[in-house]
């Protein structure tokens, strides 16, 4: 628990929060700025900033929770399909430094694009740029 994080705030009952579901791992609340209706957040209950600082039981439960959620979302406010993000660091976009995923519920029709709309352009790499990534990636990923 930090005391300056406003999701710990809310888990702690300090703030108050919209709940959606709670179990000894995780906490899921409404964002209190949808960009649609139902728009849930889905975090762990231990304070950790990125993805990566997760230890792999908090990283399960969240991804569990997320996959578990999103159609329960769906369905509930009759959506059509769910965006499931993290802005993941602050260079992504992330305001508040307690891992969080997103489950956006999406309507057709609604005007928002895919995750792709974040960006204006797609990266400019030849095939063997694309070829070095991998390399790069695969020799730390191991
Ligand atoms: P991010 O940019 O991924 O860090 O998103 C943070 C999200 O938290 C935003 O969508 C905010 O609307 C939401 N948020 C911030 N403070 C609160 C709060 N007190 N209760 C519910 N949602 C919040
Ligand atoms: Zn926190």
């Amino acid at each position: 628990m930090s005391e300056d994080c406003v999701f710990c705030q809310i888990i702690e009952g300090n703030i108050p929060g919209r709940t959606v579901y709670e179990d000894d791992d995780v906490f899921a609340f409404l964002d209190a700025n949808p960009l649609s209706r139902g728009h849930t957040l889905v975090i762990p209950k231990n304070h950790h900033e990125r993805v990566s600082d997760l230890p792999p039981e908090d990283r399960a439960a969240v991804f569990e929770t997320l996959g578990r959620l999103a159609p329960v979302v769906e369905a509930a406010v009759d959506a059509d399909g769910v965006t499931v993000g993290m802005n993941d660091g602050e260079a992504a976009g992330q305001e508040v430094p307690h891992v969080h995923g997103h489950l956006v519920p999406r309507f057709d029709g609604d005007g928002a694009g895919a995750i792709h709309t974040i960006f204006r352009s797609t990266a400019d790499l030849s095939d063997d740029e694309l070829d070095e990534v991998a390399e790069e990636i695969k020799a730390a990923a191991e």
